[in-house]
């Protein structure tokens, strides 16, 4: 657990900058009040919610040490979905190109690797052993070059999906689900194969949002021996 803690700290300037950027997009009229602090999350997550009179903005601890003006870019963003104004693209950008900056990704890694525990078990299941299989996949289709991450079955099967990597902790994890009898190799094989794509591809979030998937990778995906059978099998698994 971080020593920080959960609790919030105040922004300090946070109202004024706040409703400064009220005016500048477009709202009109007196800016309401807002209470702004800096809040421990593991992400760039920024979240408004109003209670009564005020609004209660929380921005992510990582963008304490940001400039004025990525701050001021946040806020634009936010106010601008609430009150569902345009913001000026040069209002925005200071916040996005900070957002998307390798800098910020590797410190939100950094701080995940701390905050999120990898909260799994064992890679070896009752039926397959992940390492052995990451091993094989290795040799076969990167050439050795791919460093091994965590790999771990679920401690509990999940509902929606069949694996999973996240960057923060460097893990992948696959659904329990897959590790019995019933289940064939080649399935399991292809949804690490997946998973270390993600590894060899790294993008901005964690997990399987639709971004990671570029045509690149849904191509190289297909270099993958059993991949129609696979697809097919966890298809009718998913059912
Ligand atoms: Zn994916």
């Amino acid at each position: 657990m971080s020593p920080r803690g959960k609790v919030g700290s105040r922004v300090s300037g946070g109202e004024a900058l706040f409703q400064r950027m009220f005016t500048r997009i477009g709202c009109e009229g007196r800016p309401p009040h807002f209470h702004v602090e800096f809040y421990a999350y593991s992400s760039l997550v920024i979240t408004l919610r109003r209670r009564g009179d005020v609004y209660y903005v929380r921005f992510s601890d990582l963008l304490r040490r940001a400039p004025q003006e990525v701050l001021e870019g946040a806020a634009a963003l936010l106010l601008a979905r609430v009150f569902r104004r345009r913001p000026t693209r040069a209002l925005v950008r200071p916040y996005l190109e900070y957002a998307r900056s390798d800098r910020t990704r590797s410190r939100i890694n950094h701080l995940r690797r701390r905050r999120v525990r990898p909260a799994q078990v064992s890679p070896q299941g009752a039926h397959h052993d992940l390492v052995a299989i990451f091993e094989q996949l290795n040799e076969k289709y990167f050439s050795r070059q791919l460093e091994r991450p965590h790999i771990a079955w679920s401690s509990r099967t999940w509902r929606r999906q069949f694996g999973c990597y996240d960057p923060g902790p460097n893990q992948i994890v696959l659904n329990r689900r897959m590790d019995r009898r019933g289940v064939p190799q080649f399935a399991v094989e292809y949804v690490l194969f997946h998973e270390m794509l993600h590894v060899k591809h790294p993008t901005r979030r964690s997990g399987c949002s639709l971004i990671s998937h570029s045509p690149e990778f849904r191509a190289e995906e297909k270099r993958y021996e059993h991949f129609r059978a696979a697809r097919k099998f966890l298809d009718q698994l998913a059912r």
